[in-house]
């Protein structure tokens, strides 16, 4: 971890009712035990799995954060006081990375102005319907004056289809950086410390990044990823005054509980595999002490005894039948994920408890 850097507590003030209910496989193996003691989507020491950004981003919380220090190379806060500078590790190593090197490459320019992240610990803030686990950062536009001269960002200012913003409380105007705001896109799509889930910004906005990037003959494969994820969200502002940049789950992050937000993108790397549920792991969920759970092994690559020569088990298709179904429903939710919080819900109610599916 950057010594810039701080690790969040592990208090959860914000305990997402359905993070639980909607988290992976082995969570719900856990849960199941843990509905039964009355503690439902909260990482506790009862759920050691849970961790890092859990639940979705419209309704979840958050633990091991990492700040957005209020400064660095290429970059600095909209609000250096602002308390909502928490994300996961990776999004704040991805912004403070890509804004190092557009810093590299035009030393001169002003900053990168970073918006909101998240709460240390996850859960709902003013201002926003999503950034509950992390994985969201508005970043204000880089632009110049209408000659083209390169000035910092005065703030969330509305771009408009000609490329032009008017300044509150002034009688000018900014240009929007297309060069600069195409280089941030493309530094994003290109992060190796995270991948990116949407890029929320304006119709106006991703025609005008589109057009500068294939004028500029882009490889057509970014400029798909980058036409793919830069979306006009219909549950929320128009996005012309920022863009919203979402992080994807990784499968590390969702083994821990990370849920929806978005499609899984086919460039993402594959969810991992879980192995399979031994029989003897399952009857023990059901029937022992939930409060003994915590050291049961969640997932195994070793062959399950009553496995079909192919490797396959019947009962275990079942639950990974479930899990596939619901992980594509949540992954109808867009912005505020009004959709998927109710797919999830809906999703969960609708897997039967462990004592009767097994
Ligand atoms: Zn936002």
């Amino acid at each position: 971890m950057r010594a810039s850097s701080s690790a969040a507590s592990n208090g959860h003030p914000g305990c997402a009712a359905d993070a639980c209910a909607a988290g992976p496989n082995a969570a719900l193996v856990l849960c199941g035990g843990l509905a039964a003691a009355g503690c439902i989507g909260c990482p506790t020491p009862l759920a050691p799995q849970l961790a890092g950004s859990i639940g979705a981003p419209h309704s979840g919380v958050l633990t091991n954060a990492v700040q957005l220090p209020v400064s660095g190379s290429g970059y600095a806060r909209f609000r250096p006081r602002g308390r909502f500078y928490w994300g996961h590790p990776g999004l704040v190593q991805m912004i403070e990375t890509v804004a190092a090197s557009l810093a590299k490459q035009a030393p001169a320019s002003p900053p990168l102005v970073v918006g909101d992240l998240s709460a240390r610990e996850g859960g709902k803030i003013e201002r926003h319907h999503s950034h509950r686990t992390g994985r969201d950062v508005d970043l204000l536009w880089f632009v110049t004056t209408p000659d083209g001269a390169p000035v910092r960002s005065p703030g969330f200012v509305h771009v408009g289809s000609d490329g032009l913003a008017p300044v509150p409380g002034t009688n000018e105007y900014v240009r929007l950086d297309v060069q600069r705001e195409w280089s941030l896109f493309k530094a994003l799509l290109l992060s190796d410390a995270g991948n990116v889930q949407w890029l929320f910004v304006s119709r106006d906005v991703e025609a005008l990044i589109v057009d500068y990037a294939g004028s500029r003959g882009e490889d057509a494969e970014l400029l798909w990823r980058a036409e793919t994820t830069m979306l006009q969200p219909g549950d929320s502002s128009s996005h012309d005054d920022h863009v919203h940049l979402r992080i994807a789950c990784s499968g590390e992050d969702a083994v821990h509980g990370c849920i929806g937000g978005g499609p899984r993108w086919e460039w993402l790397a594959p969810w991992p595999e879980l192995g399979p549920l031994l029989p003897a792991w399952l009857e023990q969920v059901a029937h022992d002490d939930p409060f003994e759970l915590a050291g049961l092994p969640l997932y195994s690559k070793a062959a399950a005894p009553d496995a079909a020569p192919d490797g396959r088990v019947p009962v275990h298709e079942t639950r990974a039948d479930n899990d596939r179904e619901r992980r594509t429903h949540l992954d109808e939710g867009l912005l505020h994920g009004e959709t998927s919080l109710a797919w999830g819900l809906d999703a969960a109610e609708s897997v039967p408890p462990i004592g009767v599916v097994l």
